[in-house]
């Protein structure tokens, strides 16, 4: 396949030469494949949000390399070429969300089209169409300002789409969102990918994004230093509700249901699949109790049930209320408490191991669990930490442990 962007050895140079010299990006090579859904992932600093925009071409301080997009050689183009270009290959989403206050909704949606100098009754029917299908056209004619955070970053998505680019490209868009409304702008990333075909591209410096992507980047210090594959777009979203300190905690949490049915070695069909689904939500909302729970998982399918065995329903019932717990205390506030959140991840990915570890295995273990939760090591990294030998720093478990911990790590995170 050939690529839509292909990056080789760039580097970002800010103000060159000049005492306050800043080395943003540093011999950047990458290629991205039409259909991808990239997370660029690093710490504030690293240069994602200049290697983001020198893909949107508004970045120009290009010192070394190569940045091809669509077979154009963004390097050599000028002044209207670029505005062009801008325009016809690439919709912008920000964090800030970017839309203008003195006019409404509908306005910021449309203004991209205004500048192309498209014709009037083309741009009412384009932007008809977007906040219908984004659910915002009883807002079309408010100001910005009266939006919540969630239905500005809607207005957002709306305006970078009007163009209809193949790319798109996000900057932390949902750094002002609070969890709900950042997950449902991240379905609607993967809706825009998956259905829509696009090309997405975006920037975050927070891990629990990450299984959303086809692919990770991830970025230090202006350099690339690894990415990974991974399965995506077969997450479901589940709002979970769990004790905290007396009272409820709501938490909206991510778990791959593929993963997880492949994990439970559950062979359903989609009827029973539905089901599952169904009831893992009610029961992650509290709805209904565990008990509950193995009662349709252990009844027939005639009786709205998916006829388990009555221990492999048990087994079934305690270990996703175990899971489910898990991942809400993992979504908290996803960076903090790292440490006791990796002891309890510890305790439940080694639960049922019946070898031995030594202390030091224990602590590397820990130390990989660690990292994996920071969003800094990919699952197969994961996996190959558990696998090495002790001698090369690794927890030194056989090929078999290590895999099968690293599945059941991956259904959490
Ligand atoms: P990230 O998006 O990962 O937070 P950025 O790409 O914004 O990182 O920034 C990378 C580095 O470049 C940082 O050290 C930042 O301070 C610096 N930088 C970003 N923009 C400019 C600019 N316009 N002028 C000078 N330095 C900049």
């Amino acid at each position: 396949m050939i690529p839509i962007i292909s990056i080789k050895n760039l580097s970002v140079i800010y103000d060159k030469g000049t005492p306050a010299e800043v080395v943003a990006l540093s011999d950047v090579t990458i290629d991205i494949f039409p259909g991808e859904f990239v997370i660029v992932f690093g710490p504030s600093g690293c240069g994602k949000s200049t290697l983001l925009y020198a893909i949107s071409g508004a970045e120009r301080r290009m010192t070394e390399g190569e940045l091809w997009i669509k077979g154009k050689n963004l390097r050599e183009m000028e002044g209207e070429d670029i505005i062009a270009f801008h325009r016809e290959s690439v919709g912008m989403v920000f964090q800030a969300y970017n839309l203008i206050p003195t006019v409404n909704v509908f306005d910021n949606i449309i203004l991209p089209l205004v500048f192309r100098g498209v014709p009037k009754d083309e741009r009412l029917k384009k932007g008809k169409e977007l906040i219908e299908r984004f659910g915002i056209d009883h807002l079309a004619k408010m100001r910005p300002a009266l939006l919540s955070g969630g239905q500005q970053q809607r207005v957002g998505i709306a305006r970078a789409l009007v163009n209809d680019t193949e790319i798109i490209l996000a900057d932390e868009p949902t750094g002002n969102l609070d969890s709900q409304s950042a997950f449902a702008a991240m379905d609607i990333f993967t809706d825009l990918n998956v259905a829509g075909k696009k090309t997405v591209i975006l920037v975050t410096h927070e891990s629990q994004y990450l299984p959303y992507a086809s692919r990770i980047i991830y970025m230090k210090d202006g350099k690339i230093t690894g990415e990974a594959r991974q399965e995506s777009k077969k997450i479901s979203h589940i709002a979970a509700v769990h004790p905290e300190e007396g009272k409820q905690a709501h938490e909206t949490i991510s778990l791959n249901i593929e993963r997880l049915l492949n994990y439970l070695e559950l062979n359903l069909v989609p009827e029973e699949r539905e089901i599952f689904e169904r009831e893992l939500k009610k029961f992650a909302a509290r709805q209904i109790s565990k008990e509950k729970l193995f009662e349709v998982l252990d009844a027939p399918f005639r009786d709205g049930g998916i006829g388990l065995y009555k221990p492999a329903a048990m087994r079934l019932a305690q270990e996703l209320s175990n899971i489910l717990e898990l991942s809400a205390i993992l979504h908290k506030s996803a960076d903090k408490g790292i440490k006791r959140k990796s002891e309890y991840v510890f305790n439940w990915l080694f639960a049922d191991y019946e070898g031995k570890l030594s202390q030091t295995q224990e602590e590397i273990i820990k130390k990989a669990i660690h990292e994996r939760l920071k969003g800094a090591s990919s699952l197969p990294d994961f996996q190959a930490n558990l696998d090495k030998p002790v001698s090369e720093d690794g927890a030194g478990l056989n090929e078999r442990t290590a895999k099968n911990i690293a599945q059941k790590m991956g259904l959490i995170f």
